[in-house]
Formats: C-alpha cells, structure tokens, sequence
C-alpha cells in the first residue's frame, strides 16, 4: 500500500505510470503532476477506461521551484516521489524531497539547463581539469546529498532507468554471480528502431542532442580519457538486430561503476547512429540550432535548441511508426575460479510490441520500466536505504526478476564476440 507522486507526464513517465498501474498491489494511489496537466488528465482518463485499480489524481506544477513543490508533497503526502521530469529539475526535487523527509528516484544525472550561469561554470570548469572529462553532468551535486539524506532518514535512488539503471544492476549482478573480480565493461545501446523521419531523437531533444555532441570519454586504470565527438567507432554485430556502426560517448554510469568498482580497469559506453541522425546533427550543431545560448530574434529571446525542439517529431509520437528492436547491454570481462571469462548481459525490446502493450516506442518503454522497477523496490523496502545511491549499490536479484516480469527479459551470453 502506497503512494506515489510523479513529476513529469513527457514519454518516459507515461511508460513507468502504465507501469506502476501493472503493478497495483504496490502502488495504491498515484499523483501525476507536471507542467502541463492536460498530459496527466489524459493518461489519467486513458487508465481509468482500462479499469486501473490504482486511484489517480492530478496536479500542476513547477519543478523549477521548490516552494511550489513542498506545497504540492504536503498536500499529497506521498511515500515517495518519481521524477521523470528533466535532469534540470533534480536538485528541486531532491531538496523538496529532503524538506518533507520523502523518498526520491529519478533517472537521469543532474545537469543545469544554463551552462552559462557564472557559478556553475566555474564550478564546471574547476571540475574539467581536475577529474578530465567535459560532459555538462557528473554526479558530484547529487552526491552531495548523501549526508542529507543519511539524517533525514530517506533514500535517494539515481539514475534508475536502462542506461543508467539496468546496466548497472546488469554489473552488480555479474559481479554477484559470475566473478570474483571484473577487469572491463562495455555497455552497448543499440537502437535498431526506424521512425521513417530523417531526424527525430527517441527521447527529450535537447539532453539527447547535448548528450550526443559532447566529447566522448571512457575510464581507464583510474582516470577519464577524453575523446573527441564520435572519435571512436566500432562495428558491432547485435543479436536480433544485426550489423550497426556505434560510437563512444561519455555516460554517467561510467562515473558510478569507476567509483563503486575500483577493480574495473577500463569501462566504455557505445551507442549506435546512422548516417542520416550524425549528418544532421553536425550541420544543425555547425548552425548553432544545438546552442543553450538564448539569442535575440525579433525582439524576443529564443534558446536555439529549445526552438529546434518544438520543430522536431515528439518523441511520445514515435511509437507508431517506430519499428524494429532495441539490444542494451553489457560485455564483462573478469575472472572467476582463477579462470578468465567473459559474458554479455542483454535486452532485447521491440518499438512495435511496446507500442501495442502501452503506446509508446522502445526507448521511453526501456526507461519506463526501470523506474517503475527501482521505485517498487524503494517502496517495499527492498532496496531502501538512507542516502542517496547508484542502482549498482544494491542487491541486483529482485530487480532482475521484475525486469523479467514487467516486459524487459534478459539474456546471459557465455560465449560473446568482444568489442575491440
Ligand atoms: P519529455 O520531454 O518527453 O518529458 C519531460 C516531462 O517533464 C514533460 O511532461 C514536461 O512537461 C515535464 N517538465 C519539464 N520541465 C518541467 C518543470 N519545470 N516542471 C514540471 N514538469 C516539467 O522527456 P522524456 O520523457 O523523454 O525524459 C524524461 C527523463 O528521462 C529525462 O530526465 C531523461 O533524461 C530521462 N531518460 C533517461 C534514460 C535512461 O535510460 N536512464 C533514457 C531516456 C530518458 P511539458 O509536458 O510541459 O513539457
């Protein structure tokens, strides 16, 4: 018996709120609060038809500011709070979370919508040299809460969606099972999907496209090694998928497994683009349309890669001409009874299936799930744990089972062809 506040009602959120209604003998009641209430009146209306057993209500409000979401937390009295609204937001939340002694979850790594802000910056910049990676987002804010969080007796979840989230528990449970020590990991996330556009991101265009134009970078023997934009591409050969061409980028897993695993000498993050998304890409970032920057236009100031996002597909309206199949995992390499070994942990989603059972396509489903997943298990107490932690800190068994469960199986390889 619980209640559950979720912030957000964009693609992702639809997936994990269908989710938790899947699985009502642990969520009892539900909020949905966002910016936009229409989308949670919508979804509300859309559950209430199917006979969701779950009691729903709504809300409006401003994840930005913390006042408004204190009052929302009082008034609702949740068990715990889900914020599947942007990485932007979860400092707000956690704060609220910490004045109302709340449970938090959320699913991406914090990272400032202004990366102009003058003390950010400075901070970021100090941040650049001394630990040598440049993405806009490490989990140094975040952690910051632990102590926090200790004192005020509740659990921080972060980063409980696939990548971050089951590829971390994907780790753990390798390292529980499978090894006594893990020397490399190679997280792969291909998307086989085909939306027919000539360019449309999977999920939130603006953190997928700063994501994806950053450098790369991976952990090795202790320190970041930085790469240029998409420097570093491999072939790979995905089971169900076939024969795609990936690339490394920085991934905010790599910085919670470097930490939580010190034994793992080397640790990459690959994902697969075509042609057509990277040629696009460059020439809007070459434009300056991928620019945080607002600029003056007829009077008026626009962030440029706020503009781009109302002109590009929504990515909740792709599940219908989404199809094909997703493959996310890990390569793990390490030793097990003096012997070396190897295993490849994967998933395997297809865009249309998920957009038969839930309406949407693969990457919010694959994201949705976990984050309905690591919120159960915050809820039951689980995987409760006062302070604030990565999905790889916790037993990985009951979060393998319900992956299996709620629609995401999973695969072990014994036998896998590694990536050079
Ligand atoms: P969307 O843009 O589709 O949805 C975001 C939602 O948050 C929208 O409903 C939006 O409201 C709401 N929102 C934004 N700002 C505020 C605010 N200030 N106050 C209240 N609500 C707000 O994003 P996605 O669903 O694609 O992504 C959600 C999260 O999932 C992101 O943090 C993303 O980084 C993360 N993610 C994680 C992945 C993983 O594997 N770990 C993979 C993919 C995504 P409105 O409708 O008004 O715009």
């Amino acid at each position: 018996m619980s209640r559950l506040l979720v912030i957000g009602c964009g693609g992702v959120a639809q997936v994990a709120i269908q989710k938790c209604a899947q699985n009502s003998k642990v969520f009892t009641e539900m909020c949905l609060a966002s910016r936009t209430v229409s989308k949670c009146d919508a979804l509300k209306d859309k559950l209430e038809k199917k006979g969701c057993p779950v009691k729903i209500t709504t809300a409006t409000v401003n994840a930005d500011d913390v006042k408004d979401l204190v009052k929302l937390i009082k008034e609702y009295q949740p068990d715990a709070v889900l914020n599947v609204a942007l990485p932007y937001q979860d400092l707000t939340i956690m704060d609220a979370c910490l004045e109302c002694k709340v449970d938090y979850i959320d699913t991406a790594n914090y990272e400032p919508e202004d990366t102009d802000e003058p003390v950010w910056r400075a901070a970021y910049e100090k941040r650049c040299k001394e630990k040598g990676f440049t993405a806009y987002f490490d989990y140094s804010y975040q952690w910051a809460y632990m102590d926090k969080f200790k004192e005020a007796g509740i659990t921080g979840l972060l980063g409980t969606g696939f990548d971050p989230g089951v590829t971390s528990v994907f780790v753990a449970y390798a390292k529980k099972h499978y090894f006594d020590e893990i020397n490399t990991v190679d997280i792969l996330d291909c998307n086989g999907g085909d939306h027919g556009y000539a360019f449309a991101t999977n999920f939130n265009p603006e953190i997928n496209l700063r994501e994806v134009s950053a450098n790369g970078s991976y952990w090795e023997d202790g320190h970041w090694v930085e790469t240029k934009p998409m420097e570093i591409k491999r072939e790979y050969n995905f089971p169900e998928v076939g024969q795609k061409d990936m690339y490394l980028l920085h991934h905010e897993e790599i910085e919670a497994l470097g930490r939580n695993f010190p034994e793992i000498k080397r640790i990459r993050f690959f994902m697969t683009f075509g042609q057509s998304y990277l040629d696009h890409m460059r020439c809007l970032e070459d434009v300056g349309m991928l620019s945080t920057t607002p600029i003056k236009f007829e009077g008026k100031d626009i962030v440029p890669i706020q503009f781009l996002k109302a002109l590009l597909p929504d990515p909740a309206s792709l599940g219908p001409r989404t199809v094909g199949k997703t493959n996310i995992g890990c390569i793990i390499r390490g030793v097990k009874d003096g012997k070396e070994k190897v295993i490849y942990i994967y998933n395997v989603c297809d865009h249309q299936e998920c957009y038969k059972e839930l309406g949407s396509q693969a990457i919010s489903y694959t994201t949705g799930v976990p984050a309905m997943i690591g919120t159960s298990l915050v809820l039951t107490g689980q995987w409760k744990k006062p302070g604030v932690y990565t999905t790889d800190e916790f037993d990985p068994d009951p979060y393998m089972d319900m992956l299996n469960k709620f629609g995401l199986p999973w695969v072990v390889d014994e036998n896998p062809v590694e990536v050079p």
